[in-house]
């Protein structure tokens, strides 16, 4: 694995003391887990935007004009325009992050499920926080996830297979991007765009196969924003499995009948939920080694990231 990757996150996570209240909402997993790997960016938008610690509590409020962020005893303090203007400011600047993780709940840092007010100060409906709305609407491409989503398995999994893929890219374009470089980098990463989306991975082999006939810019960036949208759809058992087949049919014809059998009963196994998806990939990394096929070593579907974060240990 390369460099660090440098990751975004809402401060409070890290143990920062930025909360309305003083305190913090440190997360032991992101910082001792993922923190072997990720370098995180820290941003609290509520100090950005001059409201200090403590401070008076906000919270989304339902208007004509949509959510806006309000004091939860002064209805006159509305920092709306200041986050959304904070937000605006930042995103520009978030070009070397390779994902972000966001505060749960919170009126500027939520990703989904934000409580929306209403006039008698009951919870009428759910929202975005208005920092992280912004930041996600001017930065589609970016893997963006919650603290409380990261302790699901499969969404962590699919989280952290996505920095790890936009990273590639993001060095991938570092330099310019030829039509060499994009056919090496899909063909590399197919089995991965097979597990979430088989119709953009479909689409995604056609768009490929245009390179070098328009300008590859252009290309890199429809490229991408399919890429990443294919890898939102989290990947599941069942397409997980038929993967484990695609690539069981690459290495049959090397193994003797009792290995056929024990590696297919393995996947089967995996499909119906009885073992994690580490146990068929670790047999099929065996086999590979012992029977090496460059096509399938360089796929990174079976090293997605480090194997220490034991993401498949627990899908
Ligand atoms: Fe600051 Fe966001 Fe944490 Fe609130 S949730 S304390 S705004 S970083």
């Amino acid at each position: 694995m390369s460099a660090r990757i440098r990751v975004g996150i809402s401060s409070c996570l890290l143990g920062q003391a930025v909360r309305y209240d003083g305190g913090h909402k440190h997360n032991g997993y992101i910082t001792e887990s993922l923190g072997q790997f990720f370098d995180f960016v820290p941003y609290c938008p509520e100090v950005a935007v001059g409201l200090g610690v403590p401070r008076p509590p906000i919270r989304l409020v339902k208007s004509a004009q949509g959510a806006r962020a309000r004091g939860v005893k002064n209805a006159q303090l509305d920092v709306t325009d200041k986050l959304v203007a904070y937000a605006e400011k930042v995103a520009p600047k978030l070009h070397d992050l390779s994902g972000y993780i966001l505060k749960k709940g919170s009126p500027s840092c939520g990703m989904e499920g934000v409580n929306v007010y209403g006039p008698q100060g009951r919870s009428v409906a759910t929202g975005v926080g208005l920092y992280a709305g912004t930041l996600m609407a001017q930065l589609p491409e970016l893997p963006f996830e919650e603290e409380g989503r990261l302790m699901d398995p499969v969404l962590r999994e699919n989280f952290v297979e996505c920095v790890f893929v936009y990273q590639r890219w993001q060095q991938l374009t570092a330099q310019r991007l030829t039509a060499k470089a994009l056919v090496e980098f899909h063909t590399r990463h197919k089995f991965i765009v097979l597990a979430h989306d088989e119709k953009r991975y479909r689409e995604l082999g056609r768009l490929v196969a245009t390179a070098g006939r328009s300008g590859m810019t252009e290309l890199g960036r429809r490229y991408i924003q399919q890429l990443m949208l294919a890898l939102k759809k989290p990947a599941t058992r069942t397409r997980h499995a038929n993967v484990l087949q695609h690539l069981f049919g690459f290495l049959k014809q090397n193994l003797d009948a009792a290995d056929k059998r024990e590696l297919l009963k393995l996947i089967d196994s995996y499909r119906r939920g009885q073992l994690p998806l580490v146990v068929p990939i670790t047999l099929l990394r065996h086999y590979l080694r012992r029977f090496p096929e460059p096509y399938l070593s360089e796929q990174y579907y079976l090293a997605p990231h480090p194997d220490e974060l034991m993401l498949r240990n627990q899908i």
